[in-house]
């Protein structure tokens, strides 16, 4: 994760004189000083020379667009700036683009308010001619209005600067595909170019051999010292088990872990698609050490589904180093609870569920798989935090992509669940299971998805803009007459 700057730059233009430029200038300082020092931004803001030209306007964005550091820009017209000077900047302009819609004092100072003061504070005047010119070009941003000391606007700021960095990252996702999509499954499928044009990803196919060979390789001394670690940080489960021959199985993954981080970082990959049914010389489905490197950032899809191993992966990124982070995984809807009034969809997989998002103690288990033809594969088993969050979902419409957005409500089951081998979440989808299902089904979602407790559903809205996909959200809002109208008007509005 590179250590990303946004860009502010205040607009105004030369008829004001070098005193009112002087205080606009004086005032952006303050502004971005105050915006550093707040705590609620993820990411410095740089204050940039005041834009009164078209050439410096058009220089400055370039800039932008050259310097890697830069993940986007913040603008604010503290006077009146002509937007045709705007023109050619913004044409040219590829990262993330915000309008601050703010003004430097908060209350109108109405003792001393003259023509003066007016002309010097008309962002409620310039930012209408800048935000013209800028829905008239058909330019994708973000606008926050309020004033830049409230906590509100700070916020939000902060949160679209996660969501910058998720738009600037995606076109760095390399996905690693070993084996292809499950045969037969529809909705994993989706076309590669597309996304690569669409999203930026590079999405690869290696035979799963290619992985043993780096899993051989893994010298028994790292094996051993990595199982020690597991068995201090994790509770061991072994339900009566040999020890030993536990230890063997827990020895696999721990092997699997190594080979397949060093493949990755050998090879540049920062996603990793896998499939039950095409393991090669790997003994075990990889459980264990897939949750461990899902956990260290990498992105994750099962049965080939390289669309969520790229969304967990660029999800990972735009909740970074979030203090209090809940967690961000893959997920699958499994099985429902349908007593009335306790309603809500059992979450799990497999194997493969990141320990991030685990509420309490985490332990290891060894048992069968119900599919697939290899020894019985190591995992981690726990159950999630409560609380609301966003679970998405990619498809590929065949002419289009759409991003399915539901907020959930994660809570606790009723009682334990001592037979289930594997990591759970249980949710109730917003406004209820009822519409919520039945929306998510009408809108095409998949059964995986990509699923966080530390994004907003305006932020995943806003990374789709950014990307130039249709996007739906599914929350307390959503009645299904309204929503089959929105996808009607949106297979209009994509086409
Ligand atoms: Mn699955």
């Amino acid at each position: 994760m590179k250590d990303y700057k946004f860009w502010f730059c205040t607009g105004s233009q030369d008829l004001y004189g070098d005193e009112c430029l002087r205080k606009v200038a004086e005032h952006s300082a303050k502004i971005v000083e105050a915006l550093n020092a707040s705590g609620n931004l993820p990411f410095e803001v740089v204050l940039m020379p005041t834009l009164i030209s078209q050439a410096s306007i058009r220089k400055t964005f370039n800039d932008a667009n050259n310097d890697d550091a830069c993940a986007g820009v913040i603008t604010w017209m503290h006077t009146f700036s002509p937007a045709k000077m705007w023109i050619l900047g913004l044409k040219e302009f590829r990262k993330p683009l915000c309008h601050l819609h703010t003004q430097f004092n908060e209350e109108i100072p109405y003792a001393t308010i003259d023509m003066d003061f007016m002309n010097e504070n008309q962002s409620a005047h310039g930012d209408r001619e800048y935000g013209h010119i800028v829905s008239r070009m058909g330019i994708e941003r973000k606008i926050i209005v309020g004033h830049w000391a409230g906590e509100s606007v700070q916020r939000q700021l902060g949160s679209w600067m996660r969501t910058a960095v998720g738009v600037i990252e995606s076109s760095h996702i390399r996905v690693c595909r070993f084996g292809d999509n499950m045969n037969n499954v529809a909705v994993t499928e989706g076309d590669k170019v597309e996304a690569q044009i669409k999203f930026g990803w590079e999405i690869d196919h290696y035979c799963v051999n290619d992985l043993v060979d780096y899993v051989d390789a893994v010298p028994e001394g790292a094996v051993n010292a990595l199982v020690d670690e597991y068995y201090d940080k994790y509770k061991i489960i072994d339900e009566g088990r040999d020890p030993e021959e536990f230890r063997k199985h827990v020895a696999v993954q721990a092997q699997q872990e190594i080979g397949i981080e060093k493949f990755l970082v050998d090879n540049n990959y920062h996603a990793i698609v896998t499939h039950f049914g095409m393991l090669g010389g790997l003994k075990q489905l990889p459980g264990l050490s897939i949750q461990r490197l899902m956990e260290k950032g990498y992105g994750f899809g099962a049965e080939g589904d390289w669309k969520v191993a790229a969304m967990v992966r660029m999800m990972k990124l735009m909740t970074a180093d979030i203090k209090g982070a809940k967690g961000t995984s893959m997920m699958e809807d499994y099985t429902y609870n349908l007593v009335p009034g306790e309603e809500g969809i059992l979450q799990a997989h497999m194997l493969e569920v990141c320990p991030s998002v685990a509420d309490g103690d985490i332990g290891i288990k060894v048992c069968p798989l119900s599919m697939g033809n290899r020894e019985d594969p190591a995992r981690l088993v726990f159950t999630s935090k409560t609380g609301p969050a966003v679970a998405c979902s990619l498809v590929d419409l065949g002419t289009r992509f759409r991003l399915i957005i539901n907020v959930v409500d994660c809570k606790k089951v009723k009682e334990p669940m001592p037979k289930l081998p594997v990591g759970t979440a249980f949710w109730t989808p917003r406004p209820n299971l009822e519409v919520g299902a039945a929306a998510w089904i009408l809108a095409g979602g998949a059964h995986h998805t990509a699923f966080s407790y530390d994004l907003t559903a305006g932020q995943m809205t806003d990374w789709a803009d950014a990307m130039g996909i249709e996007s739906v959200v599914i929350d307390e809002k959503t009645d299904i007459r309204t929503f089959k109208n929105e996808l009607k008007w949106n297979e209009a509005a994509y086409k």
